[in-house]
């Protein structure tokens, strides 16, 4: 195996190759993702139903017959219907995945963010009703964190639950709810002791998507799709019995959400290395045609793409061997999602300088290869921010990796109604 030792201490050393047992059970993956190809929804030219709602039914069939073949909730513990394997092995089969044109799983969200926080604050009842049907989209969930005025500064959030009984009453409202439009469940932070400090008076809940006073509304994105949507919650009542955890742990209780989300992001299942792959195709294809000032461009821009895309592909390297011999992502896991969105910007502008005009006609659904560049370019500025933005990702940077000191955050101690904002 070619192992390369780099000299920064804090830098583990990198694996290029898959182990032997490794390498078994990716053949197993791709014999399995063989054997069930006609059943799974794929990314190919044309596959993509004109309906969202055949769309999504879809997209839940595939998670299942993918679950039924023991390829979801892959590291999950067998007691919780997962396949007890490793991260590794996680990893491989989102790179199989990528490499077979199969799409993200409906219920990603639920599978990486949600089930591991059920998982860990919810109880033995929770996790008999939820997980089975989470894993085989049974059931699909969202994320209700982020508001209106509350997205990177995430403790400020305003949306309060009162305790009535043996329920709690929720009203607020949530934005940039990714799939809450077909999710039947959602982890919802809200407040609800708006006297202590804003981190220690949260409390997470488990939402009934379909319960009344929940009205979702899908966002318009300009690539001309609605992935993520408001939701207003009007006197919903949430039964005690679906907290998790314990009233006011609710930060802590997030913060297991979002570790598990950087883990999700950092996870080495990004196709960004096939898309150099398609890229050198399609530059083989148009580049000879251009004139030739638009050449040197292109070449140029090519020439970024693929520095940026290796550097980074290199980088997971190291975060997959990380995770291979047992370890957690490090710090080179927070900078991973800043890089990659980096280079998979480049890529997509150089897909699309090479393209020209036909990136721009070749888009809408049923449209040929040429449009995924296009689509691509259109996507990543939310890459960029979702789940950290560029700015927080560098603060974190600075703070945690490079021992800078921090931000001032003179209102971390003081009650949350006494800082201006009110619930
Ligand atoms: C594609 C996509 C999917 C999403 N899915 C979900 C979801 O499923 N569930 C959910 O709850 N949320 C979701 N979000 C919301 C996402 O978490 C927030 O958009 C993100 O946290 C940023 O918050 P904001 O939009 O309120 O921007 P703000 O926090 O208001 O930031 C505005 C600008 O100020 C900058 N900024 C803010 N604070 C600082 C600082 N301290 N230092 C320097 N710069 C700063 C930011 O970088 C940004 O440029 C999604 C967002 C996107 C784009």
């Amino acid at each position: 195996m070619r192992t390369t030792t780099l000299t920064d201490e804090r830098c583990h050393p990198v694996d290029f190759d898959d182990t032997p047992d490794e390498a078994a059970y990716r053949a197993r993956v791709r014999a399995a993702l063989a054997e069930h190809a006609d059943e799974l929804v794929h990314l190919d030219a044309g596959e993509e139903a004109a309906d969202p709602r055949e769309q999504e039914q879809a997209l839940r069939r595939t998670q299942r017959v993918l679950a039924e073949a023991g390829l979801v909730g892959v590291a999950w513990a067998a007691e919780h219907g997962g396949q007890g394997g490793s991260l590794a092995q996680q990893a491989i089969v989102g790179q199989e995945l990528a490499r077979a044109r199969v799409p993200s799983l409906i219920n990603h969200i639920g599978i990486g963010m949600c089930g591991p926080t059920v998982i860990a604050h919810g109880t033995p009842e929770q996790h008999e009703r939820y997980l089975a049907r989470l894993l085989r989209a049974d059931d699909v969930w969202c994320q209700l964190f982020s508001e209106p005025a509350s997205g990177s500064d995430l403790a400020a959030l305003r949306t309060t639950a009162v305790r009535d009984g043996e329920d709690w009453v929720v009203n607020g409202q949530k934005v940039w709810t990714t799939l809450a439009h077909v999710a039947d469940f959602g982890i919802l932070l809200a407040r609800t002791d708006p006297g202590r400090p804003k981190h220690a008076g949260l409390t997470m809940f488990v939402l009934d998507m379909h319960a009344p006073g929940v009205t979702v509304r899908p966002l318009r994105q300009m690539g001309g799709q609605s992935d993520f949507n408001e939701v207003f919650l009007d006197d919903v009542r949430i039964p005690d019995g679906e907290r998790l955890g314990e009233p006011g742990e609710g930060w802590r209780v997030a913060l297991t959400t979002l570790l598990n989300e950087r883990v999700a992001v950092g996870g080495g299942g990004n196709d960004l290395g096939l898309s150099v792959e398609a890229l050198a195709r399609l530059a083989a294809d148009r580049l000879p045609g251009l004139p030739a000032d638009r050449q040197v461009l292109a070449r140029q821009a090519l020439g970024r793409a693929a520095v940026a895309a290796l550097a980074n592909r290199y980088t997971g390297y190291r975060r997959l061997t990380a995770i291979s011999q047992g370890g957690l992502p490090g710090p080179e896991a927070s900078a991973g999602k800043l890089a990659g969105t980096a280079a998979a910007k480049l890529v997509a502008d150089a897909g699309v300088r090479l393209l020209g005009d036909d990136a721009v006609f070749a888009v809408g659904p049923g449209d040929d290869d040429a449009g995924r560049w296009q689509r691509n370019q259109a996507w990543l500025p939310g890459i960029a921010i979702a789940g950290g933005t560029d700015e927080v990702l560098r603060n974190i940077v600075g703070e945690r990796v490079l021992g800078l000191p921090p931000e001032p955050r003179e209102d971390k101690h003081r009650p949350f109604h006494a800082t201006g904002s009110r619930a």
